[in-house]
Parts: structure tokens; sequence; C-alpha cells
């Protein structure tokens, strides 16, 4: 498994851990400072819990200190007899009212859980101190930016973590790619529209009996519907996917020729193509620049901080703010890679993540390196693809058929499916 890639990412996680543990010792320091220097200062402040001092000041004879002490002798008793008052009438009602409303209230504020994506940054640094202790990283410099910062981060800071973390990503995942097999961008095309609610993988290994059998998008518009429904089965929503597929094609037929054309304005107009679907066929075979705005990527947004929204359109036009045009189609797919292989929905493999230092979310996944490195699924530690015919310099395994199907054979149903 990715001996190197993880080993490397250990270390980034170290570095903002133990800048959070220095922290922590200076208010200790503090303390040990007043008492060296003061030392008269702590019998005022024992004053009130003490009424046996002031008499043991008087005993030593010093004579001015006394006016001052005098005060404090007094000052215990009233203490005393609020205490008594107040205390009876508390015990009083507590064991009335506090046991079924207020233990439910009370218990989840003391523990106070981090919110999602708020992970406080200092909490996060200190553990993972405590964890991976004497490993410092290289090149955390922006990690105070984000495990230390107690002020909301710049516009300006956030732009340059942004990028930052795009840079890093593209060292990880420098053989980033769309995930879906295609020989053309009718293929790319039908076989994004197939990816919505299923997996890049189930897509691949649906796709190469359909495309068999139906090459074009002459021969898709003219197919049996509910033929064209076994055949992409497996990806589920079965039969809506062949109302879009076969209606795209038809368009595609009637309309422009039998080509796909480069432009989204032409081909949000097609049936089951959004601005998602849209961007991927532009950037992968027309060169056009587009974020492509999946479930992973919405995710990992919002876990970077680069977004608080749920809403596709406005998520692109945000991050359409921070790269520059010319990022946009393979800061896709590194996020993209990013969260299939390491930051899972729902166990992100934070312990074993290359970007801990740049990301505000950290923490929110398994931190334990070895826990952590059990949940990758990266190809340089073994783990096949999505893709059955991955570009040459993919450096993992192809993805294997469905099992049971070959190719031009109508395969299972699929979980999910309608
Ligand atoms: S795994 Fe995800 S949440 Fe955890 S540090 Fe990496 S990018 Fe952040």
């Amino acid at each position: 498994m990715s001996a190197e890639g993880n080993s490397a990412v250990g270390e980034h996680g170290v570095s903002k851990r133990s800048k959070g543990v220095n922290r922590k010792k200076s208010p200790q320091g503090e303390s040990s400072t007043r008492a060296a220097g003061t030392p008269a200062k702590p019998s005022a402040k024992t004053v009130p819990g003490t009424a046996a001092k002031p008499s043991a000041a008087a005993a030593s004879g010093t004579p001015v200190k006394p006016s001052a002490k005098a005060a404090p002798e007094t000052a215990p008793e009233p203490p005393a007899r609020t205490v008594k008052r107040t205390a009876p009438k508390s015990v009083k009602k507590t064991p009335e009212k506090k046991t079924p409303a207020d233990t439910a209230k009370t218990a989840p504020a003391k523990k106070a859980p981090p919110e999602a994506g708020k992970t406080p940054a200092r909490t996060v640094s200190a553990k993972a101190a405590a964890k991976t202790p004497g490993k410092v990283p290289a090149g955390t410099g922006s990690a105070k930016s984000v495990a230390g910062a107690a002020r909301p981060e710049s516009r300006l800071a956030l732009v340059r973590r942004a990028r930052r973390i795009n840079r890093e990503l593209a060292e990880v995942y420098p053989y980033a790619h769309p995930e879906l097999d295609f020989r053309n961008p009718f293929e790319l095309l039908v076989a994004t529209v197939l990816s919505a609610q299923t997996t890049d993988l189930r897509v691949n290994q649906t796709t190469p009996a359909l495309f068999a059998r139906y090459p074009t998008p002459e021969d898709l518009a003219a197919a049996v519907p509910e033929e064209v429904e076994e055949l992409i089965r497996p990806t589920g929503f079965f039969r809506a996917k062949t109302k879009s597929i076969m209606g795209l094609s038809a368009a595609l037929r009637d309309d422009f020729g039998g080509e796909v054309p480069g432009r989204l304005e032409d081909l949000v107009k097609l049936p089951g193509v959004g601005r998602k679907t849209a961007f991927v066929v532009l950037g992968n075979v027309f060169g056009v620049p587009g974020i492509t705005v999946d479930t992973h990527f919405m995710r990992l947004s919002r876990r970077f901080g680069w977004t608080v929204s749920d809403d596709p359109v406005k998520i692109e036009a945000e991050i359409a703010e921070i790269f520059p045009r010319s990022d946009w189609t393979m800061l896709s797919h590194r996020v993209i890679f990013h969260g299939r292989r390491i930051c899972h929905a729902r166990r992100p493999a934070c312990g074993a993540c290359p970007i801990t230092h740049l990301c505000p979310a950290y923490g929110e996944g398994e931190t334990d390196p070895e826990k952590a490195r059990k949940l990758l699924k990266y190809e340089k530690g073994g783990f096949p693809g999505q893709r059955l015919n991955p570009p040459a310099d993919y450096p993992g395994r192809p993805a294997p058929p469905a099992p049971g199907t070959a190719p031009g054979t109508a395969p299972g149903a699929a979980p999910g499916a309608e």
C-alpha cells in the first residue's frame, strides 16, 4: 500500500500538532512567574476561603498590615452564611426537577462534540501531537493559518490555501483523470448520464455491452427501450436513464448531425444532461475548462472550507472565483480522486492524508495512522481503479469486468435499481 504517500502524509499531520502543544504550555509558564515574582498577593487570594491565615499573621507581630488584613477576617463569615442559605434551597430543587429534563440538557453540553467541518484546529493539533510525537514535517507554513487560527480566515488566506491544496493534490495524483471508460464524446456523454447515483466502476462494467450493441447516437435512438433497460439495469434508475440516453441520442441525431456539441448551452438542453455532465464532456473531450461538482467535490469543498453551500451551482460559482480557469478541469479530477481514495464520505482517513496541514476538517475522520491506512482505497496500495481501460500512465491495476458478466451479455440487477 502507498508506503510513500502514507509516510509523507503522517509527517504533514504532525506539524500542527506540535504547535498546539506549545501553546498549552504558556499558561503554565504564566502561573509560575506570578508565584515567583509576587509573594504578597497569594494572601489576598486566600483570604475569602481561609480565616485562619490572618490570625497567623497577627501572631507573627506585623503591626502595619493588620488594617489590610482585618477586612479579610470579617469577610469569610458572610460567604459562609450565604452558602448555608442558598445550598439547601438548591439541593431541594435539584432532586425534583433535574432528573429527566436537566440531565438531557446538560449531558450533550459537557461532551460538546465538534460540529462537522468546524473541528477546532487547536484541539485537533493537540490530539495529533499526542499520537505521533517527534515527527516534524516539511512545508507546513500554512499550518498556522489553519490550525491555529482563532480569527476567521481572510479571503486572501483562503485562496492561497485552496491553491496550495490543488498543488499538493497534483503531486499526490499526477495521473488524475476522468474515471469513466470512453472512446469518443458520445460514449463519455452517455456514460456520464449513467453515472448518476452509482459508481463509475459500475458504469464501466455496464457500458461495454451497451456500446457494443448501440455504438452511435442513431443506433441508440432507434433501440427498443426494454432492451436498453436490461443492458443498463445495473446502474440503477434504469428506466429514467433509458429515457435520457435514448432522448439525447435522438437529439444528437436530429439537431446536431449525430455529433456531440462542444458548447455548454447546447449540451444542457439535451435530456438528462445538466451542468455537471456538460462540464465532464467539455473538459475531457473538448478542452473547455469546467468544474465538475459531483458528490465528492461537494463534500470536499465543504471540508476544505472553500464553501458552505449545498447547492452545486453556487459551489461551482464560488470555486470558480478561487481558481484560475485553466485549473478547473484538473482540479475537479484531483479533488474527486482524493474523495474516492482518502477523504471518504463516512470515514475520511485523516491519519493517512497528505494535506492535513491545509485542511480545517482534520479530525473528522480516523486520525490514528495505522487505522487510517486501512481505510485507503489507493491504487498505489494495490487497489484496482474504476476504469477497465485506464490511461497508459495509470499506476494501478485496471478494474475487473462485472462479476459473472462478460461484455456483450446482459448483466444482473444492482442494488438501488428501480
Ligand atoms: S482526510 Fe479529508 S477531512 Fe481528513 S484531513 Fe484529509 S482532506 Fe481533511
